[in-house]
């Protein structure tokens, strides 16, 4: 074997497969050289598990059949899960203190379809507990440091994953993304991260949150790099999940290629108001430009409910998620009190004690809004205007074949920056909530720099599986331009 390049982590996943293939580096090499820089850089607080033995048996296994002929694209890929994912290798703790130490019996549908494909797991990423945040800071277990700046947010709830990826400590990683945190992590940390339609990927393994809204997707540099891993991860789960897609297998590269020329974008008037910061502004305008100048042309379009989607999400997603949680009692897994007096006080102190501050607040307002008398005048007015909004997208994709806008108001805002105000997380939501209600393909692509070098991203929405395009239309930004090659220094 050759010696490997000192940069093997500036590589991004196409490039590192190549070098897999073409035995420049072997899997065991790669893994041991993210593993060391995860090690290193570990006041990030990205990682919460990491077990050098599963990572090295997996690398070697990758090894074996790399050498034994042709082997897939993603053969010896290191990669690592958001921490919402049970493994069977790694403990699973979704953030939560409720379930600090577990481990699943089984592994997670989008852990094992990647496992399958070859790639290799180095570990598992700090997220919001049961991802439930924008910041990152709702983990049971710390917050997660933006490497771009140690002192901001890194997004949430997937910052783990989006810091991980960013600081270069893995060539990629798998995220969740219910509101927004697919897309926000990975504009606040300068990367590229798709979520993909609504029942695309499993959700079986994924602990839940929002089930109506949950979905699997990637996190990586490139738009190429995330195409490759969502055709791994994506894919029909008849006996596990009845809300994934009954659809055949889709490679989300072949349009990789495709040009732009024509391509009609449009522009909701709603993403550009007020609220928008300048910075962030700046930054998607002159993206926006540089769409034109790729042969695009931007549409004027409305989507009257973007604000909307703020109220209607912050009841949907809690009712759901008191019912989901509703299995956290103590007795089947996980935490369970030490002192109690009897059943009822046991169910009290375990979730009292297992449950952090946001958790509590949303279980209590899901099951206010699903309670009787109130059940009519919130819960289901807020399903009535979920199909308003996603009646909005389908009248906008009359006229413009994908939409673009910012993914959040402003760059990532320092830690603590919301002291305990839950308010200002939820109303950062407001650009990514509306396609995550219509269950639609989003994405966010790194395309700048506003306020104090800290990255902007610009988000894109497709129409219902349309994620082969959507990826395209990345992509062609990212073989004209080179946000998405920027890297943190002093990582
Ligand atoms: N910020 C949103 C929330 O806290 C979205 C989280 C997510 O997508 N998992 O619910």
């Amino acid at each position: 074997m050759t010696q490997y390049s000192p940069d093997l982590h500036d590589l991004t996943v196409v490039q590192l497969a190549t070098q897999l293939r073409s035995r420049k580096v072997s899997s065991v090499e790669a893994a041991q050289h993210f593993l060391a820089r995860a090690r290193a850089h570990s006041d990030l607080g990205a990682f919460l598990d990491m077990s050098e033995d599963v990572t090295l048996a997996q690398a070697g296994a990758a090894d074996a059949r790399l050498a034994a002929g042709p082997a897939g694209a993603l053969v010896g890929v290191p990669l690592a899960h958001k921490d919402i994912f049970v493994t069977r290798d790694f403990v699973s703790t979704a953030g939560s203190k409720m379930l600090a130490g577990y481990r699943s019996p089984f592994d997670a549908s989008v852990v094992s379809r990647l496992a399958a494909a070859g790639a290799v797991t180095l570990g598992k990423l700090n997220c919001d507990e049961f991802a439930m945040g924008s910041a990152n800071e709702n983990s049971a277990f710390g917050p997660v440091k933006n490497p771009w700046d140690n002192t901001r947010t890194p997004g949430g709830s997937s910052g783990g994953s989006a810091a991980a990826v960013a600081a270069r400590l893995t060539p990629a990683a798998t995220g969740t993304d219910t509101g927004g945190s697919i897309r926000q992590p990975a504009s606040f940390c300068g990367i590229t991260g798709i979520k993909p339609t609504y029942g695309r990927a499993s959700r079986y393994g994924m602990v839940a949150f929002a089930s109506s809204l949950d979905q699997a997707g990637v996190l990586a540099r490139s738009a190429e790099d995330c195409a490759l891993l969502l055709s791994a991860m994506c894919g029909f789960d008849p006996d596990r999940d009845s809300t994934s897609l009954d659809l055949p297998a889709e490679d989300f590269s072949l349009k990789l290629g495709d040009a732009i020329d024509g391509l009609r974008i449009g522009i909701p008037a709603e993403f550009f108001g007020e609220g928008l910061a300048d910075d962030v502004r700046a930054a998607v305008d002159a993206a926006l430009k540089q769409y034109q100048a790729l042969g695009a042309q931007l549409v004027p379009i409305s989507l009257p409910r973007t604000e909307l989607s703020i109220p209607v999400y912050y009841i949907i997603a809690p009712a759901e998620a008191s019912s989901n949680l509703s299995r956290f009692d103590g007795v089947k897994f996980g935490h369970r009190a030490a002192q109690y007096t009897d059943l009822n006080d046991m169910y009290r102190q375990t979730r009292a004690e297992g449950f952090g501050d946001e958790v509590k607040r949303r279980i209590m307002i899901g099951t206010y809004v699903l309670s009787h008398g109130y059940y009519d005048a919130y819960y289901l007015q807020a399903q009535k205007i979920r199909r308003m909004i996603a009646d909005d997208f389908q009248a906008a994709f009359k006229v413009c074949d994908v939409i673009a806008g910012p993914v959040a108001p402003t760059v990532a805002w320092k830690l603590g920056g919301h002291g305990n105000d839950p308010l200002a997380d939820y109303l950062a939501d407001i650009f990514t909530l509306p396609a995550s209600l219509a269950g639609l393909p989003g994405m966010s692509l790194p395309v700048g720099f506003g306020a104090d070098h800290m990255p902007v991203g610009l988000q894109l929405i497709g129409n219902h599986l349309t994620e082969s395009r959507l990826l395209n239309v990345a992509h062609r930004f990212q073989q004209a331009t080179d946000w998405h090659n920027a890297r943190p220094q002093g990582v």
